[in-house]
């Protein structure tokens, strides 16, 4: 179901003492009743601290990604059910990072949406093109080619149990953030590309901007008809910024 949701990212970062005063910051200043969902994506060893740490409160658990066999010999992998045991509600798939530096393919992270799936977990599907694709004007066929190998594996209507991040690789932990306009382009065109296989689905997709989103431009983002909130990195792991982009999430 389409609604507001602010995803933090905190990437390969934390420690128990960072994470206990992130997290207790989080709880004290998040505004009760907000009308906007919150998650914290967190890395593996520190799910069952921060879940423990979340319970009773609105923020969600999330993890960065997951394995995509439900379980056996895969040395140093997390199964999306082990993922659900420690109370993770969502979990990213298809990062560019992972994409990037971890070699996975289209075909991969496919696997790996249908994994979380099974698990019962709400899969964030990253999609977006690198500056040299934007430049050569590629934008739509990649994110084409990354969400219909997803749709092709898991069929349209799974899109309906997933949230969409469209992050542009270009504007990922670079400070340059999409204008509003340039990110409203893009979510458009993943909505319309959505409807082709199923209208009802599309028009109930909850899709994220991310990519050096801040407290500063959050707002403007998030005033876009296409825009359904944001999936944050750098910027989740202090507080007062994700508060407040928390806050303009519900506010747009
Ligand atoms: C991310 O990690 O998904 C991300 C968008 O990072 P940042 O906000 O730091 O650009």
């Amino acid at each position: 179901m389409r609604g507001r949701l602010v995803a933090g990212n905190w990437k390969m970062h934390g420690s128990l003492e960072a994470n206990h005063r992130l997290i207790e910051g989080l709880k004290a200043g998040l505004r009760p009743g907000l009308q906007a969902a919150v998650a914290v994506c967190v890395p593996f060893p520190y799910l069952q601290q921060v879940g423990r740490a979340l319970a009773g409160s609105p923020i969600a658990l999330g993890a960065q990604t997951v394995s995509e066999h439900d379980a056996g010999a895969y040395t140093g992998e997390v199964s999306a059910a082990m993922l659900a045991d420690l109370g993770c509600r969502y979990v990213a798939v298809g990062h560019s990072e992972r994409r990037s530096l971890y070699a996975e393919s289209d075909q991969v992270v496919a696997a790996k949406f249908l994994a979380a799936m099974r698990a019962g977990l709400t899969p964030i599907l990253c999609v977006g093109e690198t500056l040299s694709e934007r430049e050569r004007g590629e934008t739509e066929a990649i994110v084409s080619r990354q969400l219909e190998a997803v749709m092709e594996a898991a069929g349209a209507a799974a899109m309906a149990g997933c949230v969409l991040a469209y992050e542009p690789v270009w504007a990922i932990g670079t400070g340059k953030t999409a204008t509003p306009e340039q990110a409203q382009d893009v979510h458009a065109f993943v909505r319309t590309r959505v409807a082709r296989r199923d209208a009802g689905v599309a028009g109930n997709l909850t899709i994220l901007y991310g990519g050096s989103v801040k407290a500063s431009n959050a707002a403007d983002l998030f005033a876009m008809p296409d825009i359904d909130g944001g999936l944050i990195g750098g910027a989740s792991l202090v507080a007062a910024d994700f508060l407040a982009i928390c806050h303009a999430a519900a506010r747009a």
